[in-house]
């Protein structure tokens, strides 16, 4: 591993997977830990426990800004493992000279987040650090959720399942990009961020057999594909023809040389359910806005056991790799 710590470590590929096994899992070394799961399942397997930071800019991006993302980032997270969000905390750090204005509407964009997760803050911290040693304000949250259904698990994937995308992937990536480099857009290409908790609800409710869940967020699916393929010893094939990717998103790509499946999202899950629930669990989802498109994307195999394999439209094979390199950074 290099000298010193480059953007490529916290791009949620593999750098990003090599730094935080080399250093911090051989530090805290532990069983929950090691599970590498959303979001940590502790107290007899009662409680989800997950923490996030966020960085993104610019601080307000069409479809959200920090705060929104800042309780949907681990809100989403807790609600993974099948629990409901219940207590967050807001730790801040704010550059000298930040506009009060902004910070009360950063501030008001949670408190209408929280509503929808029905979650509470109740704890925090502020810091405020000289002009240029942070920039305008980097948020914290950490959040605690009560399991609704035990044994979620990206541990647990096998043959049985089918792999399902709650919508079209890689707008928050396109939307930030587009933003930050002030691309002007024919279309009103927003980010999906959102909070996914309702959806979990009610597939839970339906009764679905959920395998395992995870926000498709830095990395994009393929990330969330090869962590998955890796922890249940899985091969996980997907028909790129299924992938679902708007038109908006697919010229960004176009023009920046990028891939949807590496693309952040911030609203947007997979899904591995049990083959039998499938029709169902597409009916829960289809009844959520931002779900309408859920699509199979997927099945499960032994094929090329811990690989991801991308079956083309024009019948070719290939790995579905980690995302490697920069990417974007600051993206959330
Ligand atoms: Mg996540």
């Amino acid at each position: 591993m290099n000298k010193t710590v480059t953007l490529a470590h916290g791009n949620g590929g593999l750098e990003n997977n090599e730094l935080i096994s080399k250093v911090f899992y051989r530090a805290f070394k532990n069983e929950i830990l090691e599970k590498s799961e959303d979001a940590a399942v502790i107290h007899g397997g009662e409680l989800a426990f997950s923490t996030d930071s966020f960085t993104v800019s610019p601080l307000f991006f069409p479809g959200g800004d920090i705060g929104k993302l800042a309780v949907c980032g681990t809100c989403n997270d807790l609600a993974m493992m099948g629990a409901k969000p219940k207590y967050l905390t807001c730790s801040v750090i704010i550059e000298e000279g930040f506009s009060i204005r902004e910070l009360e509407k950063i501030v008001r964009s949670m408190k209408k987040e929280l509503e929808v997760n029905g979650a509470i803050v109740v704890s925090g911290d502020t810091k405020v650090v000289p002009k240029g040693s942070v920039d305008k304000i980097f948020i914290n949250t950490t959040g605690i959720g009560e399991i609704q259904k035990k044994g979620i698990s990206s541990n647990l994937i096998s043959s049985d399942d089918t792999i399902i995308v709650s919508r079209d992937l890689g707008r928050h990536g396109a939307a930030i990009f587009a933003a930050r480099e002030g691309i002007e857009l024919t279309t009103d290409l927003q980010s999906d961020c959102a909070s996914l908790y309702l959806q979990v609800e009610a597939l839970l409710a339906a009764g679905v057999n959920i395998t395992a869940m995870r926000d498709a967020t830095r990395g994009g699916v393929s990330a969330v594909l090869n962590e998955w393929s890796q922890q249940s010893k899985v091969c996980i094939e997907v028909n790129e023809e299924d992938i679902p990717v708007s038109e908006e998103v697919k010229g960004i790509c176009e023009m920046l040389g990028f891939e949807a499946v590496n693309l952040a999202n911030e609203g947007t899950f997979v899904l591995a359910v049990k083959k039998e629930d499938v029709q169902k669990s597409m009916e829960v989802l289809h009844g959520f806005s931002n779900s309408e498109n859920a699509t199979i994307i997927g099945s499960v195999t032994d094929q090329y056991p811990e690989k991801v394999v991308l079956n083309s439209s024009y019948g070719t094979k290939r790995f579905l790799d980690l995302p490697t390199g920069e990417l974007l950074p600051r993206i959330c």
